[in-house]
């Protein structure tokens, strides 16, 4: 609960009163706070970047450096560039989530084949932060008779893919090769579904979870900018699950793992007749 803030304005008339008009203005402050805030974010995130990539490019005009040395400056300038890229594109995808009609219930696809295309991705990222010569994260998903009687889910196939991708690569991007990711699919009583992600990666602290889904927010800088991140990611996840009318929990014990987790109403499903209990 917080102080409530009023506007107070005071209208004269012609015979020496007044009349004291006041409005609550709390909830308008705090949106302005949050756009101010989000504003500065905004131009942080995009600074950053921007200002290394201008220092290189200034060191390329003006030192004579050999090809190995040039070489490597370019590649440090296509990072922050990309960096820059992942950012906006974020954005966007934000805003077109904030103006975009909810997805229909019409369109219906097939749990198994978002879940298949989830896992190559996983194990290609995990390729990918893996460093040479050590273990990969040991990754298990669900077995294909499993995905099959998951039957379909409604919505809109890229925004669900991007959500439930997005929670599978956090998992893997702060998870040091060699832990273990666990992605179950569960049908629930009464028709929904229970989808979640665990890893046995650093935890997150109490205090930070409640806010992990907010534009920007991150627990760990380094690792998050090392592995691509933007800070947006479950801002986006939110979001999208939000509009399929589904719910994430984040549970996490600090040191041993995090789990998270989406229920899909039953009013989302579709199970084949055969996987019906
Ligand atoms: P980012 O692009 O930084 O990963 P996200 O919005 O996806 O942004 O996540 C916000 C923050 O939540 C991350 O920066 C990280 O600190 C934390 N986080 C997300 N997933 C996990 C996880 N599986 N284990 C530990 N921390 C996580």
């Amino acid at each position: 609960s917080h102080p409530v803030k009023l506007s107070v304005h005071l209208h004269p008339y012609g015979d020496g009163r007044k009349l004291m008009l006041s409005r609550d203005v709390t909830a308008l402050e705090q949106a302005e706070a949050m756009r101010r805030d989000f504003v500065a974010n905004v131009s942080h995130e995009i600074r950053t970047p921007l200002t290394v990539l201008v220092g290189f490019i200034e060191t390329l005009q003006t030192l004579q450096l050999p090809n190995a040395e040039r070489a490597r400056y370019l590649s440090l300038m296509a990072q922050q560039g990309a960096r820059m890229h992942s950012v906006v594109q974020d954005l966007l995808t934000l805003s077109r989530l904030e103006g975009s009609p909810l997805p229909g219930r019409g369109d219906w696809s097939s749990v198994r084949a978002l879940l298949v295309r989830c896992e190559e991705e996983a194990r290609a990222l995990s390729q990918l932060l893996t460093p040479e010569g050590s273990m990969p994260h040991r990754l298990a998903f669900p077995e294909d008779a499993q995905l099959r009687a998951a039957g379909d889910i409604a919505g809109s196939v890229p925004e669900l893919h991007s959500a439930l991708s997005n929670l599978i690569s956090n998992a893997v991007r702060y998870t040091p090769p060699g832990g273990q990711i666990t992605v179950q699919w569960q049908p629930l009583e009464g028709g929904g579904a229970r989808f979640s992600v665990r890893d046995t990666g650093p935890g997150i602290a109490p205090e930070h979870i409640p806010r992990l889904t907010e534009r920007f927010y991150r627990v760990d800088r380094s690792r998050s900018r090392e592995t691509g991140g933007t800070g947006l990611g479950l801002a986006i996840v939110k979001h999208v699950l939000q509009r399929h009318g589904a719910q994430l929990d984040i549970s996490s014990v600090l040191g041993q793992g995090s789990e998270f987790a989406v229920t899909f109403p039953a009013s989302r499903l579709r199970v084949p007749r055969a996987a019906q209990a």
